[in-house]
């Protein structure tokens, strides 16, 4: 028997078209199931006739939060086509990248982004249809909709057919683009309603970017799999995010955050007489809270369901039951429901409860691979399906995770990852650099920070303000560094590597 995919929005259009899917925050527009599946349905065949989009093809958004995304992530799966959210927050270099990479039909992008779309597609020497959407009623998109009506091509949909490319930095210093399925989306909306409780009567937020799996994954899409509701947020705004999650009139159910998210709204003097009790799940993950963020929102009633997961495991991969908050406190909790975890050394041998070793995971939410990555995709995983991590954890007798480490060159500031070696690859880039290494250290507000460590040549005259504005122009900003430190060597092991542990952190 072949599994087959369906539309989710479309059947939710026939059986409850009045029931409310989307708000658009910033825009105040207001869908219900049968206006999404209208628009997602116009969206598709303006990308079929307008814009020549067709089974297989890849479309590239570059926008803050707004319905017109997810409008268009549902379109083009409904055409069989794949839609490849992009980090806004990268620089002009990097989008370039990934059009490279992925080489999409059309780029829908908001006004706010026209330069750097516009700019991005120039670097990339291609044609590539730039059509600038969310912006009312006279954008390009929105006329798009208007004129388009009549019928979808037939497309056949396999389970194992792409649904997104969302990017993710890794190990090589360029982007990776992590295949996501219908079928580990559809696994994965499963999962998230088991573990957090997901039915038609939700109302979630989604502020969180909808180009990670926290924004599109939890609980967006499993939200749109059971019938239930989004609000959608531009940006985070501490005080926006507050206010809505606090309002028993908005009738909030579900919020995600990243522990940076929860951290600058228990700063706000609202905070002290916020009341979450209507809240049916408040979770956070993405980067590990503290133990002491977690305790101040316990004392105002809320017990988080702290979840560990990744862009390669389409969102969630473990969830801590809301009862078990408090007694496993530090937990990111169990496997959800389709997946299994290990603690393994680097044979993929399982170690006992207790011992510290690599998170492993497998089940049908782990992505198939990397887009146009063979070799990539087989260094992820080991022997059995287990996928790598680099995340180094250990198990309780109870089955409870507890993520302790790192082991992957990686740090997370505000909630995005940052790759050292994609910095160390910007700063190279600049005339006077010998040599380099970049580490994340501790921020208060934002985590962790980059750090970059310097040898300089002595004639180049760079300093900190140089290097910082150098690596604003090539990379993100949450990627460049925020101190710069210039030494007269770096320390190296015997086989020359940059002993990283041994550069100062504070
Ligand atoms: P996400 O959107 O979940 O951040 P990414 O693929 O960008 O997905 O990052 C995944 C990495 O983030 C994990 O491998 C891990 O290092 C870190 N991470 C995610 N959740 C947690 C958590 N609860 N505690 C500690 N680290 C976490």
């Amino acid at each position: 028997m072949s599994l087959m995919a369906f539309d989710w929005i479309a059947k939710h259009a026939e059986a409850q078209p009045d029931a409310p899917a989307i708000h658009d925050l910033l825009s105040d527009r207001r869908y219900t199931y049968a206006e999404l599946n209208d628009r997602v349905d116009r969206a598709a065949l303006f990308l079929y006739e307008r814009c020549g989009v067709s089974q297989g093809d890849r479309i590239a958004l570059l926008m803050h939060n707004c319905s017109d995304m997810v409008e268009l992530i549902f379109a083009a799966w409904r055409i069989g086509a794949i839609c490849v959210p992009m980090n806004w927050r990268l620089a002009v270099p990097e989008i370039a990248y990934i059009i490279g990479d992925c080489q999409p039909k059309a780029l829908f992008h908001t006004s706010e982004f026209t330069e750097n779309a516009a700019a991005a597609v120039k670097q990339y020497g291609q044609h590539v249809m730039l059509v600038e959407a969310a912006d009312g009623q006279k954008c390009h998109y929105e006329g798009g909709l208007r004129a388009s009506y009549g019928n979808l091509p037939e497309v056949e949909h396999g389970f194992e057919d792409p649904w997104v490319i969302l990017y993710t930095s890794g190990t090589t210093g360029r982007p990776k683009g992590a295949q996501i399925t219908y079928a580990m989306q559809l696994f994965n909306a499963v999962n998230c309603m088991v573990a957090n409780r997901i039915t038609p009567k939700s109302h979630g937020l989604c502020v969180l970017p909808l180009f990670h799996v926290g924004g599109l994954c939890v609980y967006l899409s499993p939200l749109l799999h059971a019938g239930g509701m989004n609000t959608i947020m531009d940006q985070f705004d501490a005080k926006v995010m507050l206010n809505l999650i606090t309002d028993r009139e908005v009738g909030m159910t579900h919020a995600l955050g990243v522990p940076t998210n929860f951290l600058f709204m228990s700063q706000l003097p609202e905070f002290k007489d916020a009341n979450f009790d209507h809240l049916e799940c408040v979770g956070v993950g993405g980067a590990a809270p503290s133990n002491a963020l977690l305790e101040t929102y316990a004392r105002k009633g809320v017990l988080f369901e702290h979840a560990w997961g990744m862009t390669e495991t389409s969102s969630i991969g473990t969830s801590i039951p809301k009862h078990m908050a408090l007694e496993k406190i530090g937990s990111c909790g169990l496997p959800v429901l389709h997946v299994e975890c290990k603690i393994a050394d680097e044979d993929g041998n399982t170690l006992p409860p207790g011992e510290v070793g690599e998170l492993l995971i497998r089940g049908p939410t782990v992505t198939n691979g990397y887009w146009k990555l063979p070799e990539a995709t087989a260094q992820a995983f080991l022997p059995g399906g287990w996928f790598k991590t680099g995340d180094a954890a250990r198990v309780d007798e109870d089955g409870y995770y507890y993520i302790v480490d790192r082991w992957k060159d990686m740090y997370i500031s505000g909630g995005e990852n940052v790759y050292p070696l994609e910095v160390e690859d910007a700063l190279y880039r600049l005339n006077g650099v010998a040599e380099c290494a970049v580490i994340g250290v501790p921020d208060e507000r934002w985590g962790e920070v980059g750090r970059a460590f310097i040898v300089a040549e002595a004639s180049a005259g760079l300093t900190e303000a140089r290097v910082i504005a150098h690596c604003q122009e090539q990379l993100a900003r949450y990627k460049a560094p925020k101190s710069v430190r210039f030494l007269d060597e770096l320390p190296h092991n015997a086989t020359g590597k940059v002993t990283k542990h041994l550069l100062p952190r504070d």
